[in-house]
């Protein structure tokens, strides 16, 4: 099979590698816009299912992913001046860097015999009249996807929040949560390890606050600096990284969460970010997007005709993806309604941000959701490990 894949991100080059792995006479090619080596984002959170999944499937990439993951076991959330807590034992994952991930994926890719092509922008897939497939890996924005809104039925909901992807140096030694009141309403950030010694960080706050702050009107190193001192309690004088725009500015943005109601047109066939995306506050992007590749090429090798293999994708992929990108949502909701939790006792807070995805949540009295999880014993997360410690600064 001829296959084109444009885009170099996880979901292409996994699909590339998994493909060949299958049958290496695939004759399949990468095309990538941007240079080798240059990535967005810095660090991405995975769970232990990732792990065995990618293990099962190709372990030589797995074992080089595990090899510069780093492990976390525990949270810490700080409440401006009011708590700091710490849940030990409460959620066990690791992080990665995106730019290794990637690196190591190409690596694997080339030596299995794809051939990969950066600084090649794809903008339509009549560049590639003799492929027999053509898969849409391009992302969020992807362009083969938007050329064909109306036939893939796309539909993107742009959320109300303004957030921010960074660096630092700081090592959280914890997944960290840290929320600031301003004069302007609140502003938070999470932090995790993604190696020895890089954390990722990434701020959002409602618009009126970005606003206020002065977000809006500033250039990347006064908002760099702004949210060093907003978060100076947890970045202990270590700065921030951004990654500058055109224009000089931060890289603010809204994050879109993207649905299709079919997946595939004639032999173009979509993957990863340009057919769902789901708030990065559940996590889970990347290894959907990995989800979504063992889906696919399961479906290319069970049914010799490509229209059948791409409906069983759609049919399947689609169905599956559903409950993760609704629990996104209402996680989105839950920091959009921060409003709403933010001054309830520190522990019913924190207890409910480990219950952000749960749709009764949004429609239950936050004190009475808490109230009867707690005697029917569903709230689980905070109870594993003994409970959360507590480290109050000031009266609850
Ligand atoms: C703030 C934030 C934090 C996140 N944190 C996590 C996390 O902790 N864990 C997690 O699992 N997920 C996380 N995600 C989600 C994750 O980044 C994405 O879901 C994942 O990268 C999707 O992979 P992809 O290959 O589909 O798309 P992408 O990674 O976006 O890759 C698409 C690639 O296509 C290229 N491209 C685009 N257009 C073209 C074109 N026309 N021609 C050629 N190339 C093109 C792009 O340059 C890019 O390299 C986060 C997302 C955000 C925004």
């Amino acid at each position: 099979m001829k296959v084109v894949c444009v885009g170099g991100g996880p979901a292409s080059l996994y699909f590339s590698i998994l493909m060949k792995r299958v049958d290496p006479s695939h004759d399949i090619t990468v095309y990538e816009r941007n240079p080798a080596g240059s990535s967005y984002g810095w660090g991405v959170t995975y769970w232990d299912e990732l792990f065995h999944f990618l293990h099962g499937v190709d372990p030589e990439s797995a074992r080089a992913i595990s090899e510069c993951s780093v492990r976390w076991d525990s949270w810490i959330v700080h409440l401006h001046d009011r708590a700091t807590i710490t849940v030990e034992h409460g959620d066990e994952g690791s992080g990665v860097s995106r730019r290794r991930l990637l690196d190591i994926f190409t690596e694997r890719a080339r030596a299995l015999g794809v051939r990969i092509e950066f600084e090649r922008e794809v903008t339509d897939e009549r560049e590639f009249p003799d492929a027999d497939l053509i898969v849409a890996g391009d992302g969020v924005n992807s362009v083969l996807r938007e050329r064909h809104a109306a036939h893939f039925g796309t539909e993107i909901a742009v959320g109300r929040n303004k957030y921010v992807w960074l660096g630092t140096t700081k090592v959280f030694d914890s997944f960290t949560f840290a929320f600031t009141e301003t004069p302007h309403g609140w502003i938070w950030c999470y932090g995790y390890r993604y190696d020895q010694d890089r954390s990722t960080v990434v701020v959002e706050c409602s618009p009126d606050t970005w606003r206020g702050l002065g977000f809006h009107e500033a250039n990347e190193a006064d908002s760099l600096a702004l949210m060093e001192k907003l978060f100076a309690d947890i970045l202990d004088g270590h700065s921030l990284m951004g990654r500058t725009q055109i224009d000089g500015s931060a890289h603010w943005l809204n994050f879109r969460t993207v649905t299709n109601r079919r997946w595939y047109r004639d032999n173009v066939v979509l993957l990863g970010d340009a057919a769902h995306t789901t708030h990065y506050s559940v996590g889970a992007g990347t290894t959907l997007a990995l989800g979504d590749v063992a889906f696919l090429v399961d479906a290319l090798h069970g049914d010799p005709r490509l229209a059948g293999a791409l409906a069983r994708y759609e049919r399947e992929r689609r169905s599956v993806i559903r409950a993760p990108q609704r629990a996104a949502r209402y996680s989105a909701r839950w920091y959009e309604n921060l409003p709403r939790y933010i001054d309830l006792p520190p522990h019913q807070m924190i207890t409910l941000l480990d219950q952000r995805n749960s749709r009764v949540l949004a429609y239950t009295p936050p004190w009475l959701y808490y109230r009867i999880g707690q005697i029917t014993g569903r709230l689980s997360a905070l109870r594993s490990g003994g409970g959360p410690t507590w480290q109050s600064r000031s009266s609850e």
